[in-house]
């Protein structure tokens, strides 16, 4: 984080300048920032995004697309000046014994497509406005992803925090990404397909044999 944190600033500021070039709008990371506990007059959003780490002791990569960026707004109108405060919650290697937490590595159009549904939700959260789709982005998944969420390495579910199970449950098929098919059920689900195709083919050439059999005996015995 510390080392993106001008690239998330700097993106952050032209979009805002974009929708509101004349308000001083301000981003700083924050570690100590916690979902659900916020200062009077600030707002919240949290966006559960795909992201990849790489571990500092083995050097082991892995991708998530549940990494927690959480994020707290104020506006300040008399003096048309706002701030938002950002943390992005960590994981940690699940193949080392003690593995120390890791920040997340986020393409520059997912770093986009994030501040890009902030600036929308601060122009629907601070400034009333009203658009007639108000749509988040999705995120954009590059690799395959290992398989269900690791929870106990994730420093958001550690904290009691990270996405409820019950939502990523009940997202319909056509919203699974590709990449899921790794996952536990996806591998038994493919692996038990093509057992069943070759058993299928097997009893298509056992029959293929007794017809050609029965015509060769037929033949047989009519000559
Ligand atoms: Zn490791
Ligand atoms: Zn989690």
């Amino acid at each position: 984080m510390a080392l993106d944190a001008e690239v998330w600033k700097q993106v952050f500021q032209e979009l805002i300048q974009e929708v509101k070039p004349w308000h001083r709008w301000t981003l700083t990371p924050d570690k100590g920032l916690l979902p659900d506990v916020l200062k009077p007059g600030w707002m919240q959003y949290q966006q559960w995004v795909f992201a990849r780490f790489q571990c500092s002791s083995c050097s082991r990569s892995w991708a998530s697309a549940q990494v927690q960026v959480l994020f707290h707004m104020h506006w300040s109108e008399e003096k048309s000046r706002g701030q938002v405060k950002m943390r992005v919650f960590a994981q940690r290697c699940k193949k080392c014994s003690q593995p120390p937490f890791e920040v997340p590595e986020f393409t520059l159009e997912n770093i986009s497509r994030i501040l890009n549904n902030l600036v929308l939700r601060i122009l629907k959260k601070c400034y009333r406005e009203r658009f007639k789709s108000m749509e988040e982005i999705p995120m954009i998944k590059e690799v395959s992803l290992e398989g269900p969420h690791d929870r106990d390495n994730c420093e958001a579910c550690l904290q009691g925090c990270c996405a409820e199970p019950t939502q990523a449950m009940s997202l319909p098929t056509s919203w699974i990404p590709r990449a899921n098919a790794t996952c536990p059920s996806g591998e038994h689900f493919s692996s038990y397909a093509p057992r069943s195709h070759t058993r299928r083919n097997i009893v298509g050439t056992c029959c293929c044999l007794l017809l050609l059999i029965v015509v060769v005996v037929v033949i047989i015995k009519t000559l």
